[in-house]
């Protein structure tokens, strides 16, 4: 291919390029990515999974969403705070295929065949500053333009330039969305590009790639209705202008539940609904976990029994279903988050570089208060207390699953030894007997997995988190069970 500054759109077509739609084009390389991990042999849950590899949600969530891609739509993920709908929204702009071909100088990135081919111009008409520049006057006809004059660049859509993102509140105006146009400036000026000239609002901005907007809901009636027209009718009007631009993306939007109500109807029809839940799987939060943190830069380490203890707890904050507004960020997926990084703080706050239950019970404490939404002090206490309620009957409870479920794995699955085995000399340790022969054989080795699994920590150390633990055990009266 030929330099992009000698490159024109005759030359393209000549190329075998084929122009496509922001949907065509996601969709495309959804598909080829989730058949490309097949015929490498994955299952379709797990290519789904593959696809989506920074955020958990169920599979069935997963499903919905790329059927949802693959037919086209525009998407609204709702549900309860805290459940990886802003992070999902992030990935499908990590997934989206960036590199494209434009018309060198247009404002709003317009693809080549948008000017000069009849077909594509119908779908996807160009802007008024390619108009202006490539039409001979009058009447645009895209048939009377000579490709070989549209001078074309291969590009990377990038924030501002086929991604936009929206923030919903109050204070997010028509304007904001639709930008400024004034043509009689551009027939001064000549540079369409020209900040007297436009003012690309989000929605022009969004064109070819992709509008994100979290908490749609929250926007003024104005705001959604602007949103609405541009994707009934795949244009956008800016102020002060009766010329219309190309709204060419894909709209993914997000919505807690309570401002559900609060998107207008018309908009919400146009939106393919997708309820993103909590995750009911204990193994799935916990990969939670994994995904979102790295490992302490100081090299504090968090005992896996707490990790778990952490999500139990949130898990089941979350069955009790407490309808409070301002505590309905308490069970988000956040909140597991800071209760870890909570605990690692008061772990170096003692001076040590292992997160004992002690750290972990004020961590879980800040983390879940933290999340507890101030109106006005009474109110705030009031909610405080429900969940110190909740906390002295559940905290105790939780760690001593995360014993369990550790304990029973590392048994069952890490030394393939029976549960049977696992009770008797968790009794023995918790009776205070050092147990000998094959069952300290099997301690031993218990010992030498937890150094292997622990990096940045001496054998001392190891050796006394894990005597901890055993500790930890006696404290809790905890019996293994068979799973949690
Ligand atoms: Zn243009």
């Amino acid at each position: 291919m030929p330099k992009d500054k000698e490159f024109n759109a005759a030359m393209l077509k000549d190329s075998g390029y084929r122009p496509r739609t922001a949907q065509e084009s996601l969709s495309e390389t959804v598909l080829d990515s989730i058949e490309r991990a097949r015929a490498k042999g994955y299952s379709r849950d797990e290519a789904m999974a593959l696809l989506f590899r920074s955020t958990i949600v169920g599979p069935d969530v997963m499903e919905s969403l790329i059927s949802a891609i693959l037919a086209g739509s525009h998407i609204l993920l709702f549900g309860p705070s805290g459940t990886g709908k802003t992070s999902l929204a992030k990935e499908l702009w990590r997934i989206f295929p960036k590199e494209v071909m434009a018309v060198e100088g247009c404002p709003v990135q317009d693809d080549p065949f948008s000017v000069f081919d009849k077909e594509h111009h119908a779908r996807s008409p160009c802007c008024p500053s390619c108009e202006s520049r490539f039409g001979p006057g009058g009447e645009f006809d895209p048939s009377m333009v000579d490709p070989s004059s549209v001078p074309v660049v291969r590009t990377r859509l990038r924030e501002g330039y086929g991604l936009a993102r929206v923030q919903g509140s109050a204070e997010v105006f028509p304007d904001n969305l639709t930008g400024v146009f004034n043509l009689h400036r551009l027939e001064e000026i000549g540079d369409p590009t020209s900040p007297l000239v436009l003012e690309p609002g989000k929605l022009l901005q969004a064109n070819r790639g992709l509008l994100l907007v979290d908490e749609v809901g929250k926007l003024p009636l104005g705001t959604q209705n602007v949103l609405l027209q541009a994707l009934q009718e795949g244009i956008v009007t800016p102020a002060k202008s009766r010329e219309t631009f190309p709204a060419g993306f894909v709209a993914v939007t997000t919505s807690n539940l309570r401002d559900l109500d609060a998107i207008n109807e018309p908009l919400n029809d146009r939106l393919t609904n997708i309820y993103v839940d909590y995750i009911r799987e204990h193994s799935r939060n916990r990969r939670i976990l994994e995904v979102a943190r790295r490992p302490d830069p100081r090299g504090v380490m968090m005992p896996e029994i707490l990790m778990h203890a952490s999500i139990f707890t949130v898990e089941a904050w979350r069955d009790l279903s407490v309808d409070l507004p301002e505590l309905s960020e308490v069970g988000s997926n956040r909140t597991i988050l800071d209760m870890v990084s909570r605990s690692i703080a008061y772990a170096l706050l003692r001076g040590s570089r292992q997160v004992a239950v002690e750290d972990f019970e004020k961590g879980v404490k800040d983390a879940m208060y933290g999340r507890i939404r101030a109106r006005g002090g009474d109110s705030f206490q009031r909610n405080e207390e429900i969940v110190r309620e909740y906390l002295s009957g559940n905290m105790e409870l939780s760690v001593e699953r995360g014993f369990r479920l550790y304990w029973c794995t590392f048994f069952q699955r890490d030394l393939g030894a029976s549960a049977q085995r696992a009770e008797k000399l968790a009794r023995a340790i918790s009776e205070g007997s050092i147990p000998g022969g094959a069952d300290g054989d099997l301690l031993a080795k218990f010992i030498s997995v937890n150094e292997r699994n622990a990096g940045g920590l001496t054998d001392e150390e190891v050796r006394s988190a894990v005597v901890g633990i055993m500790g930890q055990m006696k404290d809790f009266g905890c019996r293994p069970a068979q799973g949690p």
